[in-house]
């Protein structure tokens, strides 16, 4: 059996697949707020809990916000930011006197498109989130790719590829930078846009924007229309260096289905080759992703 957590900001979640990878079992939770000891605390006895329910006991792997830092063991680039400077690997493997196997919630994501979702079947495969931040996985012959940094796949800390020159220097990013892909490509970004041409609209989540673009409103289409081109130009440049066969979109904005038909057609302008074979799936688990590519940390 493989057991899976998803540790995010608001739930944490578990499940525990059998060996046919069928979940048998699915819980979630809300987080302990801002406090580390009482979020091993859970996650600890959500595990328990799920073990002596089902009467045996397995593999463990868990999905996090950020990173390990291969500098200190301890994760790094959360946004929950109390679980930042956590030795929270070797907390959890106290805890559960057992190895465990942590990576980055868009690596599971990526993970698990590729095992038996969008991806199946595909030895090359780029997992994308499109939310509040943008983050992506690699995955190669269905490991992860980690990477000498842990951060293989980070895309969203780079600059926008050949932007326009009213996208200079671009929004000032928590980063430090100033026009990383995520400024252009997450929710907010994409709200941003349309609420700076529209200011007489009352808008703030990205769905009404596309119930307005469908409804035939020349903003919303705008925003929408610019919006797949930036994410044809960032996933061109990704295309010209790891050559996925299959690009799979999770997170909020994935929900936007234009996207898949248009922004294959849009890239072609920016891949350096004569064809481009690349698929843009949509995900197939969708926000279950992140739980069962933690499960599937351990093939
Ligand atoms: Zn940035």
């Amino acid at each position: 059996m493989r057991v899976g957590i998803d540790l995010g900001g608001t739930k944490i979640e578990i499940i525990a697949l059998d060996q046919q990878g069928q979940s048998i079992l699915r819980q979630r939770i809300d987080t302990p707020q801002g406090d580390y000891q009482a979020t091993i605390q859970a996650i600890t006895a959500l595990i328990k809990q799920a073990e002596k329910s089902l009467g045996q006991q397995g593999s463990v792997g868990i999905a996090t916000p950020g990173a390990i830092s291969m500098a200190t063991g301890r994760l790094k680039n959360s946004n929950s930011v109390c679980l930042n400077d956590q030795p929270i690997k070797q907390d959890l493997e106290a805890a559960l006197r057992r190895e465990l196997r942590l990576s980055n919630d868009a690596n599971c994501f990526a993970l698990s498109e590729a095992v038996d979702g969008a991806a199946a079947g595909s030895q090359n495969v780029f997992g994308v989130i499109l939310g509040t931040g943008v983050g992506g996985g690699i995955v190669i012959n269905g490991q992860v790719l980690e990477g000498a940094n842990a951060i293989a796949g980070e895309w969203g800390h780079n600059p926008l590829p050949w932007p326009q020159t009213d996208e200079l220097p671009g929004e000032q990013c928590y980063c430090g930078q100033h026009g990383c892909i995520e400024t252009f490509l997450s929710g907010p970004a994409l709200v941003r846009d349309y609420v700076v041409k529209t200011p007489s609209e009352s808008v703030n989540r990205v769905q009404q924007i596309c119930t307005l673009a469908e409804q035939g409103e020349a903003a919303a289409q705008a925003a929408l229309s610019i919006y797949a081109e930036r994410l044809a130009k960032a996933l061109a440049q990704i295309i010209n260096i790891i050559d996925p066969e299959v690009i799979v979109l999770g997170g909020g904005l994935s929900n936007i289905t234009m996207l898949y038909d248009t922004v294959p057609q849009l890239w072609t302008q920016w891949v350096f080759s004569d064809q481009v074979n690349t698929k843009l799936l949509p995900p197939v688990h969708g926000d279950s992703s992140g739980v069962r590519g933690a499960a599937w940390l351990w093939k």
